[in-house]
């Protein structure tokens, strides 16, 4: 006998979305997760009296965001201002002449991708050799996909639907906090439970966890790709179409550095800074964002994985490095570092978010198909044209628990099932 109608695997923004989904419909929902909080790869946290996100902070594709209207409802405050990504503070170190050739370059790649995409499927391909604003381009592919071009494929890059990838707002409360406080109390949440088998062999699914058996109905797995490749949540039978799929789209590395602002005065407040044009590996960093006394970094790529190598104190060196060199000296003293991520070695999480590696674009649909209509697949990697966004999660989250449910308007969050 099963002890539950479903349980959700994960309780990150596709998880929450789920289980927001399932509460209320008269069914047991069991929400499982391995670590000691739920949120998953949205987590806000106090510096002070700023709350700031090391995880995702922007409500892509704002104005068709789930998370924008659950917000909304439970009392958060959406900032519609532009984050002003493509400005640069006083034009320091990236001349406007220089942003525009830039800007124009990655047009020009962007065309190439589109309309005469490299038969290799690898973005890396696309680039012009002659072209000196490479470097800028593998920056901004490195805070897009957390990954190098040479390991993303351009059919997969291309399916973003980035149609209104111009808004994105905020959250001053933090878009953690939001995904966090969306969570039904009626929901039963058990922490530090991972999941380590499910065994389907039966005619219930059974849950071997680190603190013991659950037999259910249903699941609605929505752990990332790293743990699924591994193994680390196995199949019985196995399903190695779905680890191959899981391998297909790892995550790429994406961190955030904060550094507190001892003087604020000295330091713009909402403004924008790229940190070297001119290199793959530098930091983007938002100046006092929201008023709040601190500098954010965000690093993607091979520069972030680097900076976790260095650790807080020498991925601040190197900020600060990046920082002194476009606002002068004298700002060093005023910064100090006061909190950061390390997505990569987060347990049960191990990197930022999906791409899919060249030639491997389909691994999408094949992941989330759900398995004889009682396993169900859910998360950013899920998600055909959304991926790597905390909506894109939501929308595979709620897709997922309305096919567990039986209901056929999932919407195409889901593609049609291929088991
Ligand atoms: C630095 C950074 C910045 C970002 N910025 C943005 C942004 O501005 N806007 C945006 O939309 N997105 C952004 N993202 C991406 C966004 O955070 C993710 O796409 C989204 O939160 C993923 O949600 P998810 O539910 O798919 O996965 P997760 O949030 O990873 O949730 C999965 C959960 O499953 C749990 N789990 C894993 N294995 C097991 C197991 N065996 N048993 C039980 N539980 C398990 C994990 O602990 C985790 O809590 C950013 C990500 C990072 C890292």
């Amino acid at each position: 006998m099963a002890d539950w109608d479903i349980v959700v695997i994960g309780a990150g923004a596709a998880g929450i979305g789920a289980a927001r989904t399932l509460a209320g419909r008269g069914l047991s929902v069991l929400m499982v997760e391995a670590r000691d909080r739920i949120g998953g790869r949205a987590q806000t946290v106090r510096l002070g009296d700023a709350a700031v996100d090391m995880g995702c902070g922007y409500l892509h594709s704002a104005e068709r965001n789930a998370w924008a209207e659950i917000g909304a409802g439970l009392g958060f405050t959406i900032d519609q201002s532009d984050p002003g990504w493509r400005t640069q503070y006083r034009n320091l170190g990236f001349p406007a002449v220089d942003r525009h050739e830039a800007g124009e370059a990655f047009a020009r790649f962007s065309g190439r991708l589109r309309d005469n995409p490299p038969p290799s499927d690898r973005a890396a391909d696309a680039l012009d050799p002659d072209c000196r604003w490479n470097a800028y381009i593998e920056a901004l592919s490195a805070y897009i996909n957390g990954a190098a071009l040479a390991d993303v494929s351009v059919r997969d890059y291309l399916a973003y639907d980035d149609a209104a990838s111009e808004r994105n707002w905020g959250v001053r409360e933090g878009y953690g906090a939001l995904i966090a406080s969306a969570l039904p109390r009626r929901v039963e949440l058990r922490l530090d439970t991972a999941v380590t088998l499910i065994d389907h062999s039966g005619p219930v699914l059974r849950l071997e966890t680190v603190a013991g058996t659950i037999r259910t109905d249903r699941a609605i797995v929505t752990i990332p790709t790293p743990v699924l490749a591994a193994g680390r949540l196995a199949f019985n039978p196995p399903l190695a179409a779905k680890r191959d799929a899981a391998a297909a789209l790892p995550l790429g590395i994406a961190d955030k550095l904060f550094l507190a602002v001892a003087n604020p005065g000295d330091i713009p407040c909402d403004a924008h800074l790229l940190g070297n044009p001119r290199s793959a590996h530098t930091g983007s960093y938002q100046l006092q964002p929201m008023g709040h006394p601190v500098v954010e970094g965000f690093f993607g790529g091979a520069a972030a994985r680097e900076l976790e190598r260095l650790g807080p104190e020498g991925a601040a060196a190197f900020a600060i490095e990046e920082l002194a060199g476009l606002l002068g000296n004298s700002v060093r003293h005023g910064l100090r570092p006061c909190g950061g991520s390390a997505w990569g070695r987060a347990a049960w999480i191990e990197g930022g978010y999906s791409h899919a590696l060249p030639g491997e674009a389909g691994q999408r649909a094949i992941l989330a198909a759900p398995v004889d209509d009682r396993i169900f697949f859910a998360g950013e990697a899920c998600s055909l044209q959304d991926f790597s966004t905390a909506h894109g999660a939501h929308d595979t989250g709620r897709a997922a628990a309305l096919l567990a449910i039986g209901k056929p308007d999932a919407g195409n969050a889901l593609p049609a099932r291929v088991f």
